[in-house]
């Protein structure tokens, strides 16, 4: 135990702190303040005993933007089913439709079914269904061309290889999350799919996102301990803060539109493909 606290500071500028708090706790991103008496939080927190990765049981997974880039399919989505709109005699330009769109998925949500619909009634066209069944098909057209991050399938069949419990663990319309997992090939992956939504018939609790609650309920679904699982996923206050709070290790993966937010991960990862060499190296600690 003497020679672990001996070697902790290396270890916190390697192992516990995500790039931009090891920098910041080095002084390198901040004014340096004599006294520093703001840096001694992270200082304990470096001191802190090391997370234990051997005792992993399962491995939850995020899903939009950890497991595939949805942000770049939705984009990609929205901009052909606007150039399918415009050819079918929609009078926009494609930078206006797109502005347009933007506000509207902004103000709807993005799982609303009528965005089409609305953008078609902000600008004039001879014939408005034919417009929207343009968009409708473009965007579906491009959603069924969705696929995984490079060597996902790969870490996951390793992972369940290797004995983990394999679960997803996603926020929004069930449905169209399995819709996801179903499209990209995964599903077969997963022993199970959590989704935080109220559209299960008052199954799951109307918590209305990934709160600390939606963890602690998969820990107790799957019957282990939070600190029996691990969550990896891209989003700092969703994926990496909210399962932290209910004790669980995270993982946190710099893609998708939060790659540039701060994060306290245990690990921080550029790419999901790197999982399975680290959570290996981690476990043999
Ligand atoms: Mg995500």
């Amino acid at each position: 135990m003497i020679t672990r606290y001996v070697k902790i500071p290396l270890r916190a500028a390697t192992l516990y702190l995500s790039p931009a708090d090891f920098l910041h706790s080095m002084g390198t991103n901040s004014p340096r303040k004599s006294g520093s008496s703001h840096r001694k939080p992270r200082l304990a927190r470096a001191l802190a005993p090391a997370p234990d990765f051997s005792s992993i049981r399962a491995v939850l997974f995020d899903i939009d933007d950890t497991l595939f880039p949805s942000s770049e399919f939705s984009r990609l989505a929205r901009r052909n089913a606007i150039r399918a709109m415009i050819q079918a005699g929609l009078h926009a330009t494609p930078t206006n439709a797109e502005r347009t769109l933007a506000r509207i998925v902004s103000n709807k949500g993005s799982n609303f079914g009528g965005h089409f619909d609305l953008l078609a009634r902000k600008f004039p066209s001879s014939n408005r269904d034919r417009v929207v069944a343009a968009g409708v098909a473009a965007y579906h057209n491009t959603k069924s061309s969705i696929s995984p991050y490079p060597d996902t399938a790969r870490l996951l069949l390793s992972l369940r290889e290797r004995g983990y419990l394999l679960a997803a663990a996603s926020e929004g319309v069930s449905l169209k999350q399995w819709d996801k997992l179903i499209r990209l090939g995964l599903d077969p992956f997963f022993h199970h799919v959590f989704v935080t939504s109220n559209n299960e018939g008052g199954k799951t609790p109307s918590d209305g996102g990934k709160t600390p609650a939606f963890y602690k309920k998969i820990a107790r679904a799957l019957n282990l301990a939070p600190n029996q699982i691990l969550m990896v996923g891209d989003n700092p206050a969703k994926d990496i803060a909210s399962a932290s709070a209910a004790g669980m290790l995270t993982v946190r993966v710099l893609t998708g539109k939060h790659a540039r937010e701060p994060a306290r991960a245990d690990i921080t990862l550029r790419s999901l493909a790197l999982l399975g060499k680290r959570l290996a190296k981690r476990a043999a600690k």
